[in-house]
């Protein structure tokens, strides 16, 4: 079997796939759910529906707030019992729309049966499907799909890639649609590839996946389509982030600062295709997607993948799946190597939320820094090509022209640079930190051209 990669740095964290054997379960619906506006990137959603009102089951209640962003559904049928801002899992305040569940009446027009529905309708019923259904990127970026598969003019696709690589340790949500929903997988990736003009279309699958790499192989072979391929991929990290995967499938790389379409590439994840299919041949908003309740302090039985309604509250699933486990020294949302560290459990879960992850104190305590020894380990996992050790000094020196000049807004925050230092230097701290800063200066910097431009022109 033929495997590729990215071209420069990386690791290889076990990946500790422990829910891999678990099939998808459909969890009850809540009494409650806490649905944010602030779930895609982009401007928040406003609000559509007023207190009070009822609600449907995949009833718009949330319209775009400009031109990035996204539709938002309800997730149940009830009553809207407030509108207001709510904590998201870093304890952020985010208005959210908040709906006491009284069943899950749908609305009219949404097509609930299992019958697969292959034949492709035209481009434009597909944007504009895509687009209603509030369909969002599900690999972690949360980018609004009809923007990114309607590129500005002047920009062509050559190929589209689904990224069905799942490099993150833990997480197997990816995964598990791959082997239960692969035709419609397929056929997301058949409608996404007319919506870009009929380009090549190329499926990475990690070659940890053999069982899903077998399945989309044998389901493809009996679809009417062409110009979609599956790519085994070889196991390392990250070879699921965009500009990886671009240079792994099209040996093309992105420039600093630049967009995929730049060199001709459009990165959507296998659970936005799926996304893509439910909205364009089912009519079906995105108010589902598949979270992984899973870490090294959970035994086997209670690890678990689970359908979600958008909106659950974080806790709510955690009692379902059995409780917080005594031994959880860290509650994660995502993998353990980009995720984000949960401090609110009442938190609900939005679109692009991919997993619960339990990690034991052992696999958490941040070991005893020491001095840099200069050993440029970090400068050789960085798969950006970056100076981790330089960053960080540049950073602590409190230099941002040098900062910007070494292309820290380069960093994906991948974390290999903090997972090979031997001084164990939390590099990628001080590296999120100093990106922070630099964005902040370039923004503020934008701002006051701006208004030295309009001040021009008032005088002139
Ligand atoms: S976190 Fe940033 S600096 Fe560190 S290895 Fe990843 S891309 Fe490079
Ligand atoms: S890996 Fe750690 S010790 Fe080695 S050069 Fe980088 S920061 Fe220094």
């Amino acid at each position: 079997m033929a495997k590729t990669t990215f071209a420069i740095g990386g690791v290889h964290p076990d990946d500790s796939k422990l829910a891999r054997a678990c099939a998808i379960e459909v969890l009850p619906l809540p009494s409650v759910v806490y649905v944010s506006m602030a779930q895609h990137l982009g401007a928040p959603a406003k609000p559509v529906v007023s207190v009070g009102d009822k609600v449907l089951t995949g009833q718009v209640i949330a319209e775009p707030g400009g031109f990035i962003s996204a539709f938002v559904h309800s997730p149940a049928s009830g009553t809207v019992k407030a509108i207001a801002p709510f904590k998201d899992l870093a304890g952020r305040e985010v208005p959210h729309i908040i709906i006491d569940v009284e069943g899950d009446e749908w609305v009219e027009g949404v097509d609930l049966s299992d019958t697969l529905i292959t034949e492709l309708p035209d481009r434009e019923v597909i944007l504009d499907r895509v687009k209603a259904c509030g369909v969002v990127g599900l690999g972690g970026a949360t980018f609004p799909t009809h923007v990114k598969l309607n590129p500005a003019p002047g920009s062509k696709a050559d190929c589209l890639i689904l990224n069905g690589a799942e490099c993150e340790p833990y997480l197997t949500s990816d995964y598990r649609i791959m082997l239960e929903r692969t035709k419609e997988i397929l056929v997301g990736a058949a409608l996404m590839q007319k919506a870009l003009g009929g380009c090549r279309t190329v499926i990475g699958i990690e070659e940890n996946k053999p069982e899903a790499i077998a399945a989309m192989r044998s389901a493809l072979a009996s679809l009417p389509y062409s110009g979609i391929e599956i790519l085994p991929l070889k196991k390392k990290y990250p070879q699921g982030g965009e500009k990886q995967i671009i240079q792994a499938v099209m040996h093309r790389e992105v420039g600093s600062g630049a967009l995929p379409i730049s060199v001709g590439a459009v990165v959507q994840n296998v659970g936005t295709s799926l996304a893509v299919y439910e909205a364009v041949q089912k009519n079906k908003p995105l108010i589902t997607n598949i979270l992984t309740v899973t870490g090294n302090c959970l035994p086997v039985e209670k690890q678990h993948n689970y359908l979600f309604r958008i909106g659950m509250p974080l806790s709510y699933i955690a009692e379902y799946a059995g409780g917080i486990p005594k031994g959880a020294a860290k509650i994660v949302s995502g993998g353990p190597m980009m995720g984000r560290a949960i401090s609110n459990m009442e938190a609900a879960t939005v679109k692009g939320t991919s997993s619960i992850l339990y990690l034991s104190e052992e696999s958490t305590r941040r070991k005893l820094e020491s001095n840099c020894i200069r050993c440029g380990r970090c400068a050789e996992a960085c798969p950006m090509g970056l100076e981790p050790f330089l960053l960080r000094r540049l950073w602590k020196a409190g230099d941002m022209e040098a900062l910007e000049a070494n292309a820290v807004q380069d960093c994906i925050e991948c974390g290999c640079c903090l997972y090979s230092c031997p001084a164990c230097i939390p590099l990628l701290d001080h590296i999120r930190q100093a990106k922070g800063a630099v964005l902040g200066a370039i923004r503020a910097r934008a701002a006051a051209a701006k208004a030295a431009a309009e001040a021009n022109q008032k005088n002139s």
